[in-house]
């Protein structure tokens, strides 16, 4: 297993939307072992593929109940409504109060083609839509409402010319 540098905003790999899984092989199998190990270390609750720069649909979790991964993930329904303080292991240390439905579902399957579906509300139902977006090539900057969005892509933008 090995840890990988985690792709940061603005990356152009976290805009776009991944491709489905076809080959459930052991290369598919190293993938989900080596983004369960950078998400632990980082640490975050979540990761997907793209992420670490490869765009295939596989996110994995762990909201302190257990390692999860979940392939061609379907976002099935979502109900209700929740504000939490959300942030981005690719926008790093950075958090905003973001209102999504509280409640969500998610099916796909695992590294061995079986069906898993995943459901739940408040954290774990956040985490999954996170995730979800990720596969989409949308990040929580674009869940922000227009007057917030805008300072933190300024923000953003200052501080990677910066480094740069
Ligand atoms: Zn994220």
């Amino acid at each position: 297993m090995a840890i990988f540098p985690i792709r940061t905003f603005p990356d152009p790999v976290l805009r776009m939307r991944a491709s489905p899984v076809i080959e459930f092989d052991e290369e598919l199998r190293r993938l989900v072992a080596d983004m369960l190990e950078t998400m632990y270390a980082a640490p975050g609750v979540g990761l997907t593929a793209n992420q670490i720069g490869v765009a295939s649909s596989v996110f994995v979790f762990d909201i302190g109940e257990g390692p999860h991964h979940v392939v061609n993930p379907v976002l099935e329904e979502t109900s209700g409504s929740w504000t939490y303080e959300e942030g981005c292991l690719s926008v790093p240390e950075r958090y905003w109060p973001i209102a999504r439905p509280a409640f969500s579902a998610v099916s796909g399957v695992d590294v061995f083609g079986g069906q898993v579906r995943y459901e739940g509300d408040q954290l774990l139902g956040r985490v999954l839509q996170h995730e979800f977006d990720h596969i989409q090539g949308t990040l929580l900057l674009s869940r922000l409402g227009r007057r917030t969005r805008k300072q933190a892509l300024r923000e953003l933008r200052e501080e990677s010319m910066r480094s740069a």
